[in-house]
């Protein structure tokens, strides 16, 4: 049951966030769910942002309720700087500021470069590229503002960014995708650059193969299934749950003094297993 394995994660999250203000873009589904939850259990108060499913969503707050903290679903699309804004306002006036910002939200329009249309391009670095900026830009403005709050967190604020092992490997048939997490890697890095004097910490989360609705085709199949354990040294398929701990360790103060670093959380993808027994 969900409700056990939530209390047996909390064991080694415990209150590591307690007293935070969490937002997680793309909230309702996969990685995102997974990290929402996750932040709650550790003690944060959190927005559940969702661009569409509503009820999803609410089942996530409730399942964050459950951990005697706060949380809401708020419906932004990530693209939209208006909405982007009018999400961050909202939660400074509900509950006061926000600590942890989780730009996670992200999708994938697949094509061959030469059956690839401008809309499918466009839309990919709007949402994974755009949206990540907006919502790190409003959260900075927030954690500019306020400051380190000591008996909060060590820092005036933490900004994970979802990226991807497609940061650093190319992916043929998927240019859109990987130019905008290879763009996310470097966005991290300039606002880590940028926020760093000011007790801001940016970092990345860059996931290898997760097991969630964006990459169901990957997965879904023993065959395919097969075929992916070949490019994962570590030889399973990453749950979640692997991806929202990273997630948590990031934010909290146990790694303070980490900024602007990727964690691969990949089972040694970007570990190039091809050349184990070639090259
Ligand atoms: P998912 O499809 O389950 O979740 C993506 C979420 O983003 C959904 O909730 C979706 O509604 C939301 N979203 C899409 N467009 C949005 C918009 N405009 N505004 C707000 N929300 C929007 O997929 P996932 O695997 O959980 O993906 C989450 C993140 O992890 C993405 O950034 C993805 O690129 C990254 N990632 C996933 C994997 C993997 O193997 N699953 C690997 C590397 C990176």
């Amino acid at each position: 049951m969900a409700g056990n394995a939530d209390d047996s994660r909390g064991v080694r999250s415990a209150q590591l966030l307690k007293g935070q203000k969490a937002l997680v873009t793309g909230a309702n589904s996969g990685i995102g769910l997974a990290t929402a939850v996750a932040l709650g259990r550790a003690g944060a108060d959190v927005v559940v942002n969702y661009v569409a499913g509503a009820g999803e969503a609410e089942d996530v707050v409730r399942r964050i309720e459950g951990f005697g903290v706060r949380a809401y679903a708020h419906e932004a699309d990530v693209s939209d700087e208006d909405q982007v804004s009018a999400m961050v306002a909202r939660m400074v006036e509900e509950f006061g500021t926000i600590d942890v910002m989780v730009a996670n939200a992200g999708l994938q329009r697949d094509a061959a470069l030469t059956e690839m249309t401008l809309a499918e391009w466009q839309k990919v670095i709007d949402v994974n590229l755009t949206g990540q900026f907006l919502c790190a830009r409003e959260a900075a403005k927030e954690f500019l503002r306020r400051g380190v709050v000591e008996e909060v967190s060590r820092s005036a604020g933490k900004i994970v960014c979802m990226s991807s092992v497609h940061q650093i490997v190319p992916w043929a048939g998927h240019v859109n995708y990987a130019s905008s997490k290879g763009g996310v890697g470097m966005l991290m890095q300039t606002l880590a650059q940028e926020l760093a004097p000011h007790r801001i910490r940016v970092n990345a989360v860059a996931p290898g193969a997760i097991r969630t609705p964006i990459n169901r085709d990957a997965w879904s199949t023993p065959e395919a299934e097969a075929d992916l354990l070949r490019l994962i040294p570590y030889g399973r398929v990453g749950n979640p749950d692997d991806v929202a701990d990273a997630v948590v360790a990031l934010a909290s103060d146990l790694l303070d003094y980490v900024v602007g670093t990727t964690l691969y959380v990949d089972g040694g993808m970007t570990l190039f297993p091809g050349f184990a027994t070639g090259g």
